[in-house]
């Protein structure tokens, strides 16, 4: 008797429920299915990251790892046809696109008498799961993250590469053809290692400092943050080992970062409830906001993208994402109050470039964090409520190390005045400030009367 692992957002061995699942099979077929419409808009810095994952991945399940190419819901019965087996086994998808495309799967397999069976998911807690007592999905994150908890989760599942065992993949009797993980994608950007031991290793890092993440996690200039992101997007890493190790500390930390991943878990949850939010304002009455279009408009944004706004905490942030395809947290805020509040442009442009070159690129998290700061989004920050770029720098990169680090035209800026260049004389090289930034926050405000008038 044969079963497949099929494995998708979760490239581990560790804690993973699949494979218990599939323990009782005589032999397991590894599959991994590189599929073209998720592929098209990963992202150089997301594909390399991805393929980094399938080759260790592949090393840990002695080269056993089936990978092939096209749609899902064409290749995976074929794929079950040709090893026989009867049961097709993942962790659930709670994305729109994968949501739907396991639909077709299940269907697909069920007209030859085969059986998709889902269990797990990327999340400690599945979306859909936690509700208020009357049922209905929570649109405020406080109770949901209280609402999470109290539901708790699972302890992780203690497995590994031997806790089944695979199939040579040549075995396959005919079926879609077999090909190999493609190359790295060119890409200017520094990645972090990807792959199950880099971000256990990584994870264990952060578990030493983990106790001055509330003092440290808004400061870009330290390295106050885990750097987890890419490893959960891939599931290098499952929450739920995170949460487990989390809970032996008693530190107020520690629950600080708790809750970040209780974050996740409520934007998956809200994507879960709202798949039209990917692509649309939350709160439709954002409809009605005025957005800058045309040549102007798309000149900011191109300043924008490059990081040369002339603020220098914006400029900072764009480069370190072209750097690292990464940015801290607390500068994503500020960068997309300013496209949003400042610039007046569509925050579903930020998005997309966002999702074009982050290495930990998630539509709930990305999708959701823009509309939190457009205020169009769940429990969103107030719209009335606009970043200023320069005070948002001085309090957050106090001595302008983080704004030296990325902006090289503004090495010769001491201190925090870093942060205001004007003042001592914009260096050669770097641009006057595009906007100004207190006529365009009256600006915002005046057009967020629109949207309150739509109400
Ligand atoms: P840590 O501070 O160490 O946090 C630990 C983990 O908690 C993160 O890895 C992440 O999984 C989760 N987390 C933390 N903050 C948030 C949050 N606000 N929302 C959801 N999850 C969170 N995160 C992504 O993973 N992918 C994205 O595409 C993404 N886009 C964003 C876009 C904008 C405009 C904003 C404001 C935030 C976005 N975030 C996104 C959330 C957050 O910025 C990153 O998760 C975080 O910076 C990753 O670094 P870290 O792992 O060191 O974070």
């Amino acid at each position: 008797d044969r079963s497949i692992v099929w494995f998708r957002r979760d490239l581990r061995v560790a804690d993973q429920p699949t494979f218990l699942a599939a323990a009782d099979s005589d032999e397991v077929l590894a599959l991994f299915v590189l599929d073209p419409a998720l592929i098209a808009p990963s992202g150089g810095a997301r594909l390399t990251f991805l393929y980094g994952c399938l080759r260790e991945l592949s090393a840990a399940l002695g080269d056993r790892l089936l990978v092939v190419e096209g749609d899902p819901v064409d290749v995976v019965p074929r794929v079950a046809e040709a090893v026989s087996a009867s049961v097709v086994h993942v962790a659930a998808d709670f994305g729109p696109y994968g949501a739907k495309r396991d639909e077709g799967v299940e269907k697909a397999l069920a007209d030859a008498g085969r059986e998709l069976h889902r269990i797990g998911s990327p999340y400690a807690v599945a979306p859909g799961r936690v509700v208020k007592s009357d049922g209905d999905p929570f649109k405020v994150f406080s109770p949901f993250r209280r609402a999470w908890a109290d539901h708790g989760w699972r302890d992780p599942a203690d497995t590994s590469a031997a806790t089944v065992t695979w199939m040579d993949p040549s075995d396959k009797d005919g079926g879609p053809r077999a090909v190999r993980v493609p190359d790295d994608v060119a890409v200017d950007a520094e990645l972090p290692e990807p792959g199950e031991r880099a971000a256990r290793a990584a994870w264990r890092d952060f578990l030493d400092i983990v106790d001055e993440y509330g003092d440290t996690r808004d400061r870009p200039d330290r390295p106050g943050t885990s750097r987890m992101s890419q490893y959960l997007k891939y599931g290098c890493i499952h929450p739920r080992t995170i949460l487990a190790d989390l809970a032996q500390r008693r530190s107020e930390s520690a629950n600080t970062y708790r809750t970040e991943i209780a974050w996740r878990e409520f934007y998956a949850d809200i994507l879960f409830q709202r798949p039209d939010s990917a692509r649309r304002n939350y709160d439709r009455s954002f409809d009605a906001l005025p957005v800058a279009t045309g040549k102007e408009a798309d000149a900011a944004f191109e300043a924008w993208k490059e990081g040369r706004t002339g603020f220098p905490i914006v400029d900072a942030g764009m480069r370190q994402l072209r750097a690292e395809a990464w940015m801290h947290n607390r500068v994503r805020m500020i960068v997309a109050s300013f496209l949003v509040k400042d610039l007046h442009l569509p925050w579903w442009w930020g998005a997309r470039h966002f999702m074009q070159l982050l290495v930990d690129g998630d539509l709930a998290s990305n999708q959701h964090g823009w509309q939190w700061t457009a205020g169009s989004g769940t429990d969103a920050s107030p719209y009335f409520r606009v970043f200023n770029p320069i005070t948002q720098g001085e309090r957050f990169d106090p001595n302008g190390d983080y704004v030296r680090k990325y902006v090289p035209e503004l090495r010769g800026i001491e201190g925090k005045a870093v942060h205001q260049p004007w003042k001592v004389g914009v260096p050669e090289g770097y641009p006057e400030p595009m906007v100004d930034h207190k006529a365009e926050r009256q600006e915002a405000l005046d057009r967020y009367e629109q949207v309150k008038n739509a109400r």
